[in-house]
């Protein structure tokens, strides 16, 4: 029986496997998905005060839909003999979709294994245990993107936070339309910022910053600068400098290879390139997925095709700031803005012990963000 081997339990590895499903209906198609975790881990809820909540187990997303999930890491993608090694087994497949995200870039500085991050759910776990019952902690939070806000703002509403960021001004990536929205939300919370300035050392009692000045801190947070799976290497083609693998219209990476999500860039339109976002990963799985199985099928393959870029950054007691386009124009701020991350954050989790509603939503027409 022909095989779809999905490598990856994110966002762009369960919806891929979701649209092969779709797809497969009841032909003869065998769908694996390899990831080493229980479960499929909402990254972009992880600095709220509660991890778990971010955590849905993949047994009841894939188990209705006849996908096998066989818990390993995958260390070798042989692209000529079509097979992968997880844990030491060979698995053969006769289409892949690489879905395996990406991850932090820890910092090469002294005191590293110091530093905490909500980048995975142990790492968010560990900084809750740090800071229970620690009101009036001090936080120092380093990067000021979309990561470093979200954690520093709601780090806010219960200590001290210090936000240290390279750049001259926070949200260096996200241009000037939510900015000023954003200096006063922080304003609001008391967050303190430390811009053009980074962290030298990580000691017990705090962070030194590049000028020799120690900020005493219970905690110091990493949140700078993610990088693709370095399984991304292991397929041949172009990748770019965050390590992702170029993908066509199809999502197909190189010969019987696809990719989606974090580890892939795939084009918007003629200037722009997807983003390492769940908004890009869940239609980029469903476009790989669906093509993986349409090629093994004799189905039409479909084109990716991704709603309007928008952005919505949590801002903590101060709400939450949503822009539409790639020129970022807020479009709400303060309690509505976070209205629309709640209603974002709810809609990101795919339904669970609930076949139909998972198949019914893996199609690959996307629907833009209603507001
Ligand atoms: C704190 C934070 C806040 C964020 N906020 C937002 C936001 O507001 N909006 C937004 O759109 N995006 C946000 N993001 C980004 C978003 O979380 C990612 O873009 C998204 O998770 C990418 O999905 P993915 O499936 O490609 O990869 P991932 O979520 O990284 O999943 C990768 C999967 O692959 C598995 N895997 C990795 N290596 C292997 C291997 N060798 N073998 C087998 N399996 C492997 C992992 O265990 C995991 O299951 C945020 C991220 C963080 C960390």
């Amino acid at each position: 029986m022909a095989h779809v081997v999905v490598v990856g339990g994110g966002f762009a590895g369960v919806w891929s496997a979701a649209a092969a499903a779709r797809v497969r209906d009841t032909a003869d198609l065998r769908i694996t998905l390899v990831a080493p975790g229980a479960d499929l881990v909402l990254r972009p809820r992880l600095y709220e005060p509660d991890p778990e909540r971010a955590a849905v187990p993949l047994k009841g997303i894939l188990g209705p839909i006849g996908v096998e999930h066989v818990r390993a890491q995958v260390q070798e993608i042989d692209v000529l003999g079509r097979r992968v090694v997880a844990d030491g087994s060979p698995l053969a497949y006769d289409r892949l979709v690489l879905a395996a995200g990406s991850r932090l870039v820890r910092p090469d500085l002294p005191g590293a294994e110091r530093l905490f991050d909500v980048d995975t759910l142990d790492g968010a776990r560990r900084l809750r245990a740090r800071l229970r019952d620690r009101d009036g902690f001090t936080a120092v939070v380093v990067g000021a993107g979309y990561a470093g806000l979200e954690v520093a703002t709601e780090l806010a509403g219960r200590g001290r936070v210090v936000l240290v960021e390279r750049a001259g001004s926070v949200a260096p990536e996200l241009g000037f339309g939510p900015l000023p929205a954003i200096e006063v939300a922080l304003d609001r919370l008391g967050v303190e910022r430390r811009l053009g300035a980074t962290v030298r050392e990580v000691r017990d009692g705090g962070a030194v910053l590049d000028d020799g000045s120690l900020v005493p801190a219970d905690v110091v947070v990493w949140t700078a600068g993610l990088e693709a799976s370095p399984l991304a290497r292991q397929v041949p083609g172009e990748r770019d400098g965050l390590g992702r693998l170029a993908v066509d219209a199809h999502l197909r990476a190189h010969g019987a290879v696809f990719a989606a999500g974090d580890v892939a860039a795939a084009r918007m339109d003629g200037d722009h390139w997807t983003v390492q976002s769940c908004q890009h990963a869940v239609p980029m799985g469903k476009t790989a997925g669906h093509n993986a199985a349409a090629d093994l099928l004799g189905v039409p393959l479909v084109e990716f095709a991704p709603a309007p870029y928008v952005t919505d950054i949590d801002l903590g007691a101060a709400g939450a700031v949503y822009t539409r386009g790639w020129d970022r124009r807020v479009a709400l701020s303060g309690a509505e803005g976070k209205w629309v991350k709640r209603w974002l954050m709810e809609v990101i989790q795919p339904p669970v012990d609930d076949p139909a509603a998972l198949l019914g939503s893996a199609g690959v027409v996307t629907t833009p963000v209603p507001f």
